[in-house]
């Protein structure tokens, strides 16, 4: 397989699958520009071989052709700033005037597409759309994390029109990288904390998990499930009743495998859902009634901690308490520490997938682990074991 390092783009036209869905405010001003600056690498080693840089992507869900809010002329300013050159703009990913765009474009050149979600044949992955696309690069390079779990034309179908000259760029190929460190050649012991609100979402990941790590910690709303799995009493915490079967196979199939599996041992709890509701500390599996679990306790931190301390490799999908309020965030700011401490005496730290993202950037650890994903539903799925077809396209 080719890989962007290895690939000289001197004289080639790229055709970069880049993910700008980018949030924008009433102003259509970019309020994060992450996914903007996680693309420049790629983009500036196709310039500095001397190639020429087309760029596609979606912005938005737009639902019946081109929609003014999500055109991506709104963030044309951003990328210029960003990467510190000029953008040509295509106010049409199709027709002739964006063909002609491209056959001028001239090595050291950018263009960027609009929206290619203005034309449905986009996700539903039509091959005569993804084959009109093809016609403008040299070359394929998927960038896209977030949207390689889905078979849509510019992530997955066009790349079967460049057999010998496709690849990832380098945001993917780290993606790939960081989970093939954490689930196929890992360095033990490995740990995975997964947390979160519910049992039901995680399922998968979990059972896909118990194959691959030493140690699995459960916090978050989804560990009530399993304590009353347990026979623990859990007041009026978030509970799924319908998942305690699969919650006492998890158990079950855990001890076979001989996979540590820890529960908090204690938790704050609050007599309502909300960030000033009154709180106490109690056992898990003892939580008086009218009450719920919000946060992880003190001696379920200390636990936890000592597990991922002693870890070399670490996954973390999911928030340990309600670390949306203040008052609930301590439990998931100290698993992030602890992670932090773990990363820096040599683990390798995965983040990836939902709301652990979201707390690791809250407190602002986000440079401090070895890895944060930036595909939200895509490393969900990547974790689950499932094939992506933007992957699987470019690899086969
Ligand atoms: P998920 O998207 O499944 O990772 O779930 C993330 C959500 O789980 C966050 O919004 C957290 O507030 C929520 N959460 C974490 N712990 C709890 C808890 N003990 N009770 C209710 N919700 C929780």
């Amino acid at each position: 397989m080719k890989t962007i390092d290895n690939y000289n783009f001197s004289g080639k036209k790229a055709l970069i699958r880049v993910d700008f869905n980018v949030p924008l405010d009433a102003d259509f001003k970019v309020t994060d520009d992450t996914r903007i600056v996680a693309a420049v690498p790629t983009i500036k080693k196709v310039l500095k071989d001397g190639g020429a840089v087309i760029l596609m992507s979606h912005l938005g869900r737009p639902k019946n052709g081109s929609e003014e809010k999500f055109s991506l002329k709104h963030i044309v300013k951003k990328v210029a700033e960003i990467t510190n050159h000029k953008i040509l703009f295509a106010p049409d990913c199709m027709g002739e005037k964006t063909a002609k765009m491209v056959a001028n474009l001239k090595a050291g050149e950018i263009l960027l597409l609009e929206n290619l979600r203005f034309y449905n044949q986009e996700t539903k992955g039509d091959l005569s759309f993804s084959e009109k696309l093809s016609t403008y690069g040299d070359v394929y390079v998927n960038d896209a994390f977030g949207t390689a779990h889905r078979a849509h034309a510019s992530t997955t179908i066009v790349a079967q029109f460049f057999p010998n000259d496709k690849m990832f760029g380098y945001l993917i190929e780290k993606e790939i990288k960081s989970v093939a460190k954490v689930l196929n050649d890992s360095k033990k012991p490995v740990t995975a904390i997964v947390g979160g609100a519910k049992v039901s979402s995680k399922i998968i990941i979990i059972e896909n998990l118990l194959n691959k790590v030493d140690n699995l910690i459960i916090g978050g709303g989804m560990a009530y499930t399993f304590i009353k799995a347990q026979g623990g009493k859990i007041g009026s915490s978030l509970v799924e009743n319908d998942f305690i079967e699969t919650a006492k196979e998890i158990l079950a199939k855990a001890k076979a495998k001989n996979v540590a599996l820890l529960l908090p041992q204690d938790s704050v709890v609050a007599n309502d859902f909300n960030n000033d509701a009154e709180q106490q500390v109690c056992a898990t599996n003892s939580i008086p009634d009218g009450w719920m679990g919000m946060d992880i306790g003190e001696k379920a931190i200390q636990d936890f901690s000592k597990c991922i301390l002693n870890s070399k490799t670490i996954l973390w999908n999911g928030p340990v308490g309600v670390f949306e309020m203040k008052n609930f965030e301590n439990g998931t700011l100290k698993i992030a520490e602890a992670i932090v401490a773990a990363t820096k005496k040599g683990a390798f730290s995965l983040v990836g997938g939902g709301d652990s993202v979201a707390a690791i950037n809250k407190f602002n650890l986000a440079e401090q682990v070895s890895h944060v994903s930036t595909g939200g539903g895509a490393m969900l799925e990547y974790l689950e074991g499932k094939e992506l077809p933007g992957i699987m396209a470019v690899m086969n």
